[in-house]
């Protein structure tokens, strides 16, 4: 970052000078020249995004055991004189970080997804599998990417705020458990953004993009059904035993059943997460999870609402009883606002995509062969801007709780092309670029949009305002948001806490250190990139 004053006299001096009709011409000119000196000082902060995407790469933290990350994050904003809420919303690894100016409107949030995934432990850089630590949790989706867009972009509009006396609010807050849609919709809830003006939500893609209106992500629900029987020798007196797994098995069957008759757009998914503990005692209890994803709130609700009547059947069918039928996740499929994405699709343009090296592309293109994909390399075009998307001819797909963020507020996603295309998703192969000069571009240019997009809500006078006009009169006109969850459901916190607990001790020696190492790929002594050699083929 770096200071000037020199915008701020030459506005001065055209203040004095020029008459007021042109007072608009100025402002615009202001914000031109301020927008041309922001994407200058966050191109100068590209140490600052690899470090926070290396780091958040190598604590490879799951959903709700965020802690490493939150401590970092937060101390890296506590220092910059952000003011730090610890453990919102009743979870320990959830935050805020919150700075005002002036009259501290307009208040602008911003957020991204901080969770892993399980068991995608990868070496970056290398364009096969190669765990760090086989079977332990990654970041095989690239979420430890978004933070840094976010921070180095508020921390270079901060800076500009100062300077130039502009009013505003910076509120940054991470996804909690997004793989488990586990957060969004209880920071909703629990008033975590009540006054935010609008939220400016970023995920990892391959690519740059943004949309409004109806997007084509699912609704879900998201809910464990724990049964509870009776033990009893399995051998001795199988006739006094009562199955929760039986009952776990029959409710998954029922399902089965089902499936032949649920809708293109419907997905549904569970495992078992309780079906006991040794084949020769009975088991007394027995939990099985579900995702429910359908297009809207209602068929969503349809479907659990079946659920809940076959967990009933397969209690009767088993003697066994339903203990409780807890949900834990959900998320609203999201509505994006039209002058929000307008202005950051014109950045998105103005920044552009990331120079890509040929070590970037080679190890693209060396990953899209390993796995049986066509060869694509990186991407080199900003896709479009995206408008609605028709649900009644939607096939279904995955789904974010952002969705409930933006049916409260005006909200936007801005993708970001911090990853390489070709992963099949939440898989070690999506986590191989993200500690690589490709995650760091690709997440400098994220912070670069950013920082254009706050600049222009806190400066332009009309997006806030025409944000607000688009969320009342069309987005919210005929749909009333309502959450999954109840008033008294608890967001839950202990999931993959025992998963953690195994791996902590072993990753912790492996965590990112800036101090000796320039990078990450330095550090686990990685030749960047390393591919297995293409064979000797009819396409050379
Ligand atoms: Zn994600």
């Amino acid at each position: 970052m770096r200071l000037t004053s020199g915008s701020a006299l030459a506005l001065a001096a055209l203040l004095v000078l020029a008459p007021p009709a042109s007072v608009q011409a100025q402002a615009d000119r202001r914000l031109d020249d301020l927008k041309d000196e922001v994407l200058e000082m966050v191109g100068a902060d590209e140490k600052m995004v690899q470090e926070i995407v290396d780091m958040l790469f190598s604590f490879g933290e799951l959903g709700f055991q965020e802690f490493e990350t939150q401590s970092y994050l937060t101390g890296i904003l506590a220092d910059a004189g952000f003011e730090i809420e610890l453990g919102i919303a009743g979870m320990p690894s959830a935050w805020t970080a919150r700075w005002s100016n002036g009259t501290g409107e307009p208040v602008i949030a911003l957020g991204s997804d901080v969770d892993g995934i399980p068991q995608s432990s990868q070496k970056p850089g290398i364009g096969y599998r190669e765990a760090i630590l086989p079977m332990a949790p990654g970041h095989g989706e690239g979420h430890n990417s978004g933070q840094a867009v976010n921070i180095v972009a508020a921390l270079n509009v901060k800076e500009l705020m100062e300077r130039e006396d502009i009013d505003g609010t910076l509120l940054i807050w991470p996804g909690v458990a997004e793989e488990q849609l586990g957060s969004k919709a209880f920071f909703v809830r629990d008033g975590v953004f009540d006054g935010v003006d609008v939220n400016l939500f970023t995920h990892v893609s391959s690519n740059f993009g943004t949309s409004w209106g109806q997007s084509g992500g699912n609704t879900l629900v998201s809910a464990q059904f724990r049964f509870q029987g009776e033990t009893a020798h399995s051998a001795g007196s199988p006739w006094r035993g009562r199955s929760a797994l039986d009952a776990v098995m029959l409710m998954a069957q029922a399902w089965e059943f089902k499936r032949e008759h649920l809708r293109p757009a419907e997905r549904s998914h569970y495992i078992i997460v309780d079906g006991g503990d040794q084949p020769n005692v009975v088991p007394q209890t027995g939990t099985i999870w579900f995702f429910f994803r359908e297009t809207t709130y209602d068929l969503t609700m349809e479907s659990y609402d079946a659920a809940k009547l076959m967990a009933e059947g397969a209690a009767l069918m088993t003697g066994t009883q339903i203990d409780t039928i807890m949900t834990i996740g959900s998320a609203w499929s999201g509505h994006f606002s039209k002058p929000v994405a307008e202005v950051t699709y014109g950045n998105i343009e103005r920044v552009g995509l990331p120079e890509w090296s040929e070590s970037d592309v080679a190890l693209a293109n060396g990953l899209q062969r390993e796995l049986g994909q066509e060869e694509r390399g990186l991407n080199t075009e900003v896709g479009e801007l995206r408008g609605p998307v028709d649900l009644s001819r939607s096939l279904g797909g995955g789904s974010d709780d952002i969705g409930d963020v933006s049916w409260n507020m005006p909200t936007v996603t801005l993708r970001y092309p911090a990853n390489m295309p070709g992963g099949p998703g939440h898989n070690w192969a999506n986590g191989i670029a993200m500690a690589t000069p490709i995650a760091h571009k690709g997440s400098l240019a994220g912070a670069k949009v950013q920082a254009l997009t706050l600049l222009d809500l806190f400066l332009d006078g009309e997006t806030v305002d025409a944000a607000w006009s688009y969320f009342t009169d069309e987005q919210t006109a005929e749909t009333v948001y309502t959450p999954f969850i109840s008033a008294t459901d608890q967001p839950a916190i202990w999931l993959n806490e025992d998963i953690m607990a195994r791996w902590r001790a072993q990753m912790r020696p492996l965590y990112y250190d800036p101090d000796r190492y320039d990078t990450y790929l330095e550090q686990l002594g990685i030749e960047y990139p390393t591919v297995r050699p293409r064979p000797i083929s009819e396409d050379d």
